[in-house]
């Protein structure tokens, strides 16, 4: 069975195609990256698979499930967690009780649970902190659980991110320029923690503009112009493209 499949995916926004009949298989337990110039759709093409956008036309199939319509928070549920370009944190509060309330807000079943303060609602509070604890730990922020988001670096907030998107248990993750605005070492970095995430089963798709990183470390590339996939295949088959290196890489 195919992981994700999506068929004839297509978004238009008025009278702008910013995804246009993209047909791509993702792979289960690989690393895909999309790559393409600003404005190509990327976002996008993660918005509609995570079910934050309705595709115009087309389909997203996961695990074999149409999953064309569902809303995010379903979505989610069914194992597709994401990240997003730019990091939504709450600045004030600690790295810890970020994870914790972003890990409630997207498993809590019922907004009631919360206001009673009932049984479960403490057994639930419980359980999120472990969890937060332990995704800390595995993106390697353990010793900043207790610091306000607003002192730690741009690099440890793009990793808090990843946690949030990781505490929920997801199968595969989406991953939206996550070394975007960090520095050399610290984008190295970061691709270890991918292949962490991917060793430990999950499935990664990113979103990157840094060509070494991605060269080295993606396993199947997709290459989006003008919302339409003008290329898919290996590091060495998309570097050797001529499409792609006169449309994106500069010749
Ligand atoms: P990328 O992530 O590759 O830079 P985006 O997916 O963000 O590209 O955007 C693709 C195109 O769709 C752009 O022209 C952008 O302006 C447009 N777009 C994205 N989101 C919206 C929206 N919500 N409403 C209208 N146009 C949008
Ligand atoms: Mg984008």
């Amino acid at each position: 069975m195919t992981f994700i499949k999506l068929e004839g995916l297509t978004k238009k926004f008025g009278g702008l195609t910013a995804v246009d009949e993209v047909d791509f298989e993702i792979e289960k337990g690989k690393i895909t990256a999309i790559i393409g110039p600003n404005g190509a759709g990327k976002s996008t093409f993660f918005n509609l698979i995570s079910g934050f956008h309705r595709p115009t036309s087309g389909s997203i199939t996961f695990e074999g499930k149409d999953i064309t319509k569902t809303p995010p928070h379903i979505v989610a549920r069914l194992g597709i967690a994401r990240t997003f370009q730019t990091t939504h944190l709450f600045d004030t509060s600690s790295v810890i009780d970020n994870i914790i309330v972003g890990y409630r807000l997207r498993t809590k079943s019922k907004l009631f649970d919360a206001i009673l303060r009932t049984k479960r609602e403490k057994r639930e509070e419980k359980e999120a902190f472990e969890r937060a604890i332990e995704v800390l730990d595995f993106v390697g922020l353990a010793n900043l659980a207790d610091s306000p988001v607003s002192t730690i670096s741009q690099e440890s907030k793009k990793r808090v991110a990843i946690a949030l998107a990781l505490a929920t248990g997801p199968k595969v993750i989406f991953l939206d320029e996550p070394a975007a605005g960090i520095n050399p070492g610290e984008t190295e970095g970061l691709a270890e923690l991918m292949k962490k995430i991917v060793d430990s089963g999950i499935t990664v798709c990113t979103i990157e503009h840094k060509m070494q990183m991605i060269m080295g470390l993606a396993d199947n590339i997709m290459v989006l112009n003008h919302g339409a996939k003008i290329a898919q295949g290996t590091p060495e088959e998309i570097q050797n493209n001529p499409t792609v290196i006169e449309a994106y890489l500069g010749g």
